[in-house]
């Protein structure tokens, strides 16, 4: 039998390009099936954005149902809104062998630590500050005073990095993704997760002829 799935956090400042790096990663070629968490949130849709497909987007009423529920794997308030991980979707992709993606902020990089130690997280830092003003207002989605509330913000979620288990800065974006990568990999590529891939293999290697 296959080992269950990997989680990943993947955390970062907003323009970081985190998201870029998600969707491209999951464009690659790969071994194992790969699925980004789709988060609940409170926040309204951004132009482009698709409900079911980059977030499930709810009242706050409805999530707070959802909370006193505990449905969510984790949940934080985020510039005012609430976001939050469905428990039992992340459960049913990981025991059917799915790596699985958490786009989420440190305050939910905590509480998923505290509930899976395995779990393996990555901060992805923009290369300067002036690069990472340059990257939110080129977006043009936002006001000038959500991008000046995200620049304050994304000094908070910066002074987290020394909680997770991989730094990327994302300078070179084909280099973070190769680097993104090479951390996929090498959480795929640890023993207690080849053990169970290859148990015919060592069970044949170490038969008595
Ligand atoms: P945005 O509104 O730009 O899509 O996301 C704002 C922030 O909320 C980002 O840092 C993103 O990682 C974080 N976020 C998105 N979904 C979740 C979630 O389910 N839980 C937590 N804790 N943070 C989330």
């Amino acid at each position: 039998m296959a080992a269950p799935g990997n989680l990943f956090i993947l955390s970062a400042p907003s323009g970081a390009g985190k998201s870029s790096l998600i969707s491209a990663l999951l464009k690659q070629p790969s071994e194992r099936a790969m699925q980004v968490s789709v988060s609940h949130t409170t926040r309204d849709p951004r132009p482009g954005e698709i409900n079911g497909q980059h977030y499930h987007f709810v009242t706050v009423e409805k999530f707070k149902q959802q909370i006193e529920q505990k449905e969510f794997y984790e949940y934080a308030e985020v510039f005012g809104n609430y976001y939050g991980t469905s428990e039992t979707a992340i459960d049913a992709q990981l025991a059917q062998g799915i790596d699985v993606f958490l786009d989420i902020d440190w305050q939910g990089a905590q509480q998923v630590r505290m509930k899976k130690p395995d779990v393996t997280t990555i901060f992805i830092s923009p290369p300067s500050k002036q690069e990472l003003e340059n990257r939110l207002t080129s977006r043009g989605q936002d006001s000038e005073q959500v991008i000046k509330e995200r620049m304050a913000q994304a000094k908070a979620e910066c002074s987290h990095y020394q909680e997770f288990d991989y730094i990327i800065v994302n300078d070179d974006f084909d280099q973070a993704l190769a680097d993104l990568t090479t951390i996929v990999n090498n959480q795929r590529l640890k023993r207690s997760q080849q053990v169970q891939n290859h148990q015919l293999l060592f069970k044949e290697l170490l038969a008595n002829d």
